[in-house]
C-alpha cells in the first residue's frame, strides 16, 4: 500500500513543479526554492534519513545556480528515489532511521530497542515468521467472492475484487492451512491487510469456518492472527453473518476440545473483534496493537469524555482482561508452542 503511494508521490510532485516552473510567479528567485523544498522534504521524509547520502546525491547537481532547480526534475530525482526507496526508512514511531534490511531481518520490528514498533506485515509473511520452514500446506485458496448484492460503491463490487486480486495476487482476505511450529502441528488462518483491509466477507468467513472445522476433525491445535479493519461493507449482511458462522464453528471445536489461541495484531477491529478474535482459549497480542470494535474517535463523540491513554491499545487491553499477554513478534513462535504443550495438544 505505502509503495504504490510513494510513487504516485513524486509524479505529482514534478506536475506541481513544472507548473510552477510555467507560471510566470516562479520566476520569482525567492517564491520558487522555498515552494520547492516543502514539497520535496515531505515525501522523501521516510527516506531523507541517511541524511548525508542524500544530499551528497542531490547537492553535486543542484547548487551551482539558482536555475538549477529546473533540471531537477528530469536529472536528480532518480538518484533521489534510489536512497531513500530502497535501503532506509523513518520508523513512523520512533522517527529513527531505520536500514531497511536490519528491520526485515528483525521481522518487521523496529531495532531502535527503546521503540520497537511492530510494523504491520503480510498474511504470507506471517505465515513465514511463524511456521517451520517449508512445513505450510495452504487450504481453499481457489474461494473467490461472489456478488449476490450487486454492489456499487465508487465501482461495482466485482470490479474492485478484480483490481484488488490483481494487485495483491491473491483472492481474498485471509491464508488458511496447516503447518508446523516448532514442530507441533497446528491449523492456521491468517488475515491479509493488503487485501481489501483484511476485511471479513463470505469468502474469509468461510475459509475460516473450514480451517475450524478442520482442526476439529483432526484434532489440531488452530492458531488464528487476526488484523482486520472489521466486516466488508460491499457484502452487507452476509460478512455480518460470518461472525455468527465462525462463532458457531468455534462453539463446535471448544465442544470437541479443541484449543485455540488467538493472535491480534494491529489493526484488529470492527466484526472481526466481535467474533472469532475474541474467542480464543488463549488470546495474545502483539504489542501497541489497535484492538477494539469501534474507533476511538467515533466513541469520543460519542460519549463526549475523554478517553484513557493508550486506549484500545493492547497493554491497555490486558490491564482490562480482554487479553491475556502481549507478546513480541520474535516471542511469538515460542509462546504459541508453550501454550500448546501446557494445553496438552
Ligand atoms: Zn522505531
Amino acid at each position: 500500500m505505502s509503495k504504490p503511494a510513494t510513487t504516485r508521490e513524486p509524479a505529482d510532485r514534478h506536475r506541481r513543479r513544472r507548473a510552477a516552473e510555467e507560471s510566470p510567479a516562479a520566476q520569482d528567485a525567492t517564491a520558487a526554492p522555498g515552494a520547492d523544498d516543502e514539497p520535496l522534504s515531505q515525501p522523501t521524509a521516510p527516506t531523507d534519513a541517511p541524511p548525508a547520502t542524500a544530499q551528497a546525491a542531490s547537492a553535486p547537481e543542484a547548487p551551482p545556480d539558482r536555475a538549477a532547480p529546473r533540471t531537477w526534475p528530469d536529472e536528480a530525482d532518480p538518484k533521489r528515489k534510489k536512497v531513500p526507496e530502497g535501503l532506509w526508512m523513518r520508523c513512523v514511531a520512533c522517527g529513527e532511521m531505520l536500514f531497511r534490511k536490519a528491520l526485515e531481518d528483525n521481522l518487521h520490528v523496529c531495532t531502535n530497542d527503546k521503540c520497537q514498533h511492530h510494523y504491520r506485515i503480510s498474511a504470507s509473511q506471517r505465515v513465514q515468521q511463524l511456521c517451520d520452514p517449508g512445513t505450510f500446506e495452504p487450504m481453499d485458496e481457489h474461494l473467490v467472492s461472489a456478488d449476490p448484492l450487486h454492489f456499487t460503491d465508487l465501482k461495482p463490487y466485482p470490479e474492485r475484487l478484480k483490481s484488488e486480486i490483481e494487485r495483491t495476487g491473491r483472492n481474498e482476505a485471509v491464508t488458511t492451512g496447516s503447518g508446523y511450529i516448532h514442530g507441533r502441528r497446528v491449523m492456521l488462518a491468517v488475515l491479509d491487510l493488503t487485501f481489501m483491509m483484511g476485511s471479513m466477507g463470505s469468502v474469509v468467513g468461510e475459509k475460516i469456518t473450514r480451517a475450524i472445522e478442520r482442526a476439529t476433525e483432526q484434532d489440531w491445535p488452530l492458531i488464528i492472527v487476526c488484523s482486520s479493519g472489521g466486516a466488508r461493507m460491499q457484502e452487507s449482511t452476509l460478512s455480518l453473518m460470518q461472525m455468527a458462522k465462525t462463532s458457531a464453528a468455534l462453539a463446535q471445536f471448544d465442544d470437541a476440545g479443541g484449543l485455540y489461541i488467538s493472535v491480534l495484531t494491529d489493526p484488529t477491529t470492527g466484526g472481526v473483534t466481535a467474533s472469532f478474535a475474541m474467542l480464543g482459549d488463549v488470546i495474545l497480542a502483539e504489542p501497541g496493537a489497535l484492538i477494539g470494535f469501534a474507533g476511538p474517535r467515533v466513541i469520543q463523540q460519542t460519549i463526549r469524555q475523554d478517553l484513557p491513554d493508550g486506549f484500545q491499545r493492547a497493554e491497555f487491553l490486558k490491564k482490562t482482561g480482554f487479553v491475556d499477554r502481549v507478546v513480541k513478534r520474535a516471542e511469538l513462535r515460542r509462546e504459541i508452542s508453550r501454550i500448546i504443550d501446557y494445553g496438552g495438544k
